[in-house]
């Protein structure tokens, strides 16, 4: 499978400059002429125009060359009025080797004395002689070269496709088996229980015609996948990523089982989603690709049954199409159907930040646990939309530094620390943190392994993979995202004495408030702001209590901890529910039956 990766800001930039080079554009040309080798002179006049260390603007090429070299398909975006994706051809797709080769500090394509005389003419002859087409006297290549530099210099986004990042890629859902399995022997839980929590309850598919705005067809493929509703109805987000799967859809609603136990709710887990690209699409299709999710999923959701919430790339927004969808099918303003909406619609207050304040409780216990002072703590934050925006600010509300800060363009860091506010502008304006004043700029990985005292990873998942998690210097590290430390990465990180908060009870504050939403809604009685965050606070400081007593009783990570509690109220509820100890009792039966059955004959 193909994964995309979309040029940073930053990188496009770059690579228009190498491209107006090509173009005979004064501003790299005349640098060119003065600086010793190309790459200095390109970083250079980078820094420059974007008034950025000379060092950065170096990480910006070498990002950019990585892509570049591992592209298998390259788009670009026209800009207004056309705004569309053009797929580039092969041909192009070598010409941007042999450019980024060029600048290129080992420069294995370029004749030994550079692009000399015209350069495009030299970029020409050196494309005929490394990719072998020396055909006529170069006049495909010509056309070819110049239409790339035109879409280039045009475009407002690149995209490539890459099969490079697959192979790191472990599968969620089996984290979640081995994690269960871990704390199923521990808990020395029923075997029937066990299997039938391997899998989930329910899983639906569905495929949503949508009537773009160019007047085509597209099909998305939605899921929601309910996993267990032993203690009550399944809750859980709906994320749209192009890179979904059904398997990281059931990982995700497995742990919002683990969740919403773990935090004592009477409600079971779920998780939905759609495979669509929202940033590609307007405001008006994403309205009629939410609405059509709805209208496929209205049988099986509904205030006592499944219901839905904010996730990755999906919002209050989201949430009030949702619920206005379902309202019009069954015929009264039915709030509950989701939680997470505007608070004009029966949203709660508090519930935008929810899962952030929720993890700045437990980082507050945890720090009280290691001893660690918050007032001198660093803290760095990988991931800057909702969940992560949010714990940077209240963490360096609370007197923490926040150091380091990222999305899915980059991060950026500045060691005397940073405003999370003005990081939060900067991101709104431009479309990233990277690019903030006066930081440096670091790669997501590299954020991950800053010295800091609290970490907050509050992007994807696999993160921390074994890989990188012997780097990890955090001494805190508090998951706003679901499932960012892969299990082996876990128990490397428990055995460096690194606190692991586990995203089951780490990021569980959005869903506690998505409780209290559903309670208010019932009701039809709202309450203050003050009184959502002082009931937050009880609810995930006791579950937080409870993790930890078990952590320390059974000598065992708070990961694991915290599982072990959930697993028992889930199992505790399934068997009460069948009024005998399963699937062991019938299993001994059967086995005593054949015993007798032998014996007999
Ligand atoms: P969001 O869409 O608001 O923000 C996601 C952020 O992650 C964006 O800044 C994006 O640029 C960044 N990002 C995407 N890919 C990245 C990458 N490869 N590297 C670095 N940054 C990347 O989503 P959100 O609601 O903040 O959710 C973030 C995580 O928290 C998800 O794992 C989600 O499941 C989890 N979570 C969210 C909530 C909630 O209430 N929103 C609750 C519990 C858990």
């Amino acid at each position: 499978m193909l994964n995309s990766v979309h040029l940073s800001n930053q990188e496009l930039e770059m690579l228009k400059l190498m491209v107006d080079f090509l173009a005979e554009k004064p501003e790299l040309c005349g640098k060119l002429e003065a600086c010793t080798t190309t790459h200095y002179a390109l970083t250079k006049t980078y820094s420059e125009n974007f008034d950025m260390y000379e060092a950065d603007a170096w990480k910006v090429f070498e990002e950019l060359e990585k892509k570049i070299k591992e592209a298998e398909y390259v788009h670009v975006e026209a800009p207004s009025p056309i705004r569309k994706w053009f797929q580039v051809s092969p041909e192009e797709i070598n010409m941007l080797r042999v450019i980024a080769d060029y600048f290129s500090p080992q420069s294995k394509m370029a004749p030994a004395s550079g692009f000399v005389g015209n350069r495009l003419e030299s970029a020409i002859e050196t494309y005929k002689w490394v990719f072998g087409t020396s055909e006529g006297n170069g006049e495909a290549a010509r056309e070819s070269f110049q239409n790339l530099i035109e879409k280039t210099q045009k475009a407002v986004s690149f995209r490539c496709e890459t099969l490079a990042a697959l192979v790191t890629t472990p599968n969620p859902y089996k984290a979640v088996l081995d994690m269960l399995q871990i704390a199923a022997e521990k808990l020395k839980l029923d075997a029937g229980i066990h299997e039938m929590l391997k899998r989930p309850m329910r899983t639906i598919i569905l495929n949503i015609p949508v009537i773009m705005d160019d007047g085509n067809l597209r099909v998305f493929t939605g899921y929601r996948v309910q996993y267990n509703d032993s203690l009550g109805p399944t809750k859980g987000g709906i994320r749209y990523h192009p890179e979904l799967t059904l398997d990281e859809v059931t990982a995700l609603s497995a742990w919002m089982t683990w969740k919403t136990a773990v935090a004592g709710l009477p409600l079971g887990g779920g998780k939905g989603g759609i495979r669509c690209n929202p940033k590609e699409m307007s405001l008006g299709e994403l309205e009629k690709m939410t609405r059509g999710y709805t209208r496929a999923l209205a049988r099986y959701i509904g205030p006592y049954t499944d219901v839905p919430a904010p996730d990755v790339y999906t919002d209050s927004q989201t949430m009030a199409w949702i619920m206005d969808e379902y309202s019009q099918i069954v015929g009264y303003n039915a709030f509950g159907v989701v939680t997470g909406k505007p608070v004009c619609l029966g949203g709660s207050l508090g519930r935008n930040e929810a899962t952030s304040r929720g993890l700045m409780y437990t980082v507050i216990e945890a720090a009280k646990h290691k001893g660690v002072d918050l007032k001198k703590a660093t803290v760095a934050v990988q991931g800057y939309g909702n969940v992560g925006y949010h714990a940077a600010r209240l963490l360096d509300e609370l007197g923490c530094k926040v150091v380091a800060v990222s999305d899915s363009k980059g991060g950026v860091y500045r060691k005397e620390g940073l405003d999370p506010k003005k990081a939060m502008q900067h991101k709104n304006e431009t479309g990233s943190v990277v690019g903030y004043k006066n930081c440096t700029i670091v790669s997501n990985s590299e954020l991950l392994e800053l010295d800091c005292e609290i970490l907050v990873p509050a992007a994807l998942e696999n993160q921390v993979t074994k890989a990188n998690a012997g780097r990890i210097r955090a001494k805190i590290v508090a998951e706003g995202a679901n499932g960012p430390v892969t299990p082996e990465a876990d128990e490397i990180l428990y055995q460096k004495g690194i606190f692991t908060i586990p995203d089951i009870l780490a990021n569980s504050g959005g869903v506690i408030v998505s409780y209290f939403e559903q309670v208010q809604n019932a009701m039809n009685y709202y309450w203050s702001e003050e009184e959502v965050r002082n009931k937050l606070q009880s609810t995930i400081v006791t579950a937080f209590k409870d993790v930890l007593a078990i952590a320390e009783e059974y000598k065992v990570n708070m990961r694991v901890a915290a599982y072990m509690k959930a697993l028992k109220r889930v199992s505790d509820a399934m068997l009460v529910r069948t009024q005998k100890p399963f699937m062991t009792v019938a299993r001994q039966q059967a086995n005593l039956a054949l015993k007798v059955k032998a014996m007999a004959m």
